[in-house]
């Protein structure tokens, strides 16, 4: 008796495990993937004019999601929660996310989309030239970007981290941090935003290496991150990956 319980049990286990695999597997399966996103990060994305947010990853994933035949939801959310929402709060996240190893053991990145690279925002009458002009100094971030975690690695640094990359900037125009660190559009369009006050220099002058862009998916759904894949290439096969590349950046 006890070992048909004990079967009973096994099997009541497995078929519960089962069941639960194939729900939270299936994000699709309500017609709506609900995204994540942090629009403080232009051109990739931003508040538009109607109050909602817009950008190139905003297009893609709009894109992606009508080729998955489901209704794409935004939630605009702090940059650094959006990892951690994944699977809860939002199903995937797109955000000029780069690919990092320790991200990834929290979650699956589809095939990168974008090559990109940290840029160093300066006031323009700046004496910051090398990497060793980095050092000791006070630097602005956003808050638990790949800029930040550099940032942190300079020695004698001392970090402002920001929710939003344009408190940085502004920090950076008021004299309160001696310099930016944060991916490469996003400062070259604020150097263009406050081309009297700032320059954006390139961060491979500091030895910063290439970052790859991609969107994060639940730990574990291969299923859905083939499924995203493959639109992702159907989108360049089809040309509107470039008109959307044209269009934003
Ligand atoms: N690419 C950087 C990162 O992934 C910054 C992204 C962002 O601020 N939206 O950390």
């Amino acid at each position: 008796m006890k070992k048909f319980v004990a079967t009973l049990l096994a099997v009541a286990m497995v078929l519960s495990m089962s069941a639960c695999g194939s729900s939270s597997n299936d994000v699709l399966a309500d017609g709506v993937l609900t995204v994540g996103t942090n629009a403080e990060f232009p051109p990739f994305e931003f508040i538009g004019d109607d109050g909602q947010p817009d950008g190139f990853d905003i297009a893609l994933i709009k894109a992606v999601g009508e080729k998955l035949g489901v209704k794409v939801e935004v939630s605009n959310m702090e940059f650094a929660s959006l990892v951690t929402s994944i699977g809860s709060k939002i199903d995937v996240a797109i955000a000029g996310m780069t690919v990092t190893e320790e991200r990834k053991q929290a979650v699956e990145f589809s095939n990168p989309y974008y090559d990109a690279v940290q840029y160093v925002i300066l006031p323009k009458d700046s004496a910051i030239k090398t990497a060793d002009d980095l050092v000791g100094k006070t630097i602005g971030v956003q808050l638990g970007t790949t800029g930040d975690f550099i940032a942190q690695d300079i020695q004698d640094s001392t970090v402002s981290a920001y929710n939003k990359a344009v408190d940085a900037v502004n920090d950076l125009i008021n004299g309160r941090v001696d310099v930016v660190i944060i991916d490469k559009n996003p400062a070259l369009v604020f150097e263009s935003k406050y081309s009297d006050s700032v320059v954006a220099v390139d961060g491979a002058q500091y030895g910063f290496e290439v970052e790859q862009y991609a969107i994060a998916m639940p730990k574990g759904n291969t299923e859905l991150v083939e499924k995203v894949n493959k639109a992702i290439e159907e989108l360049k096969a089809d040309g509107t990956f470039d008109q959307l590349v044209e269009k934003y950046i």
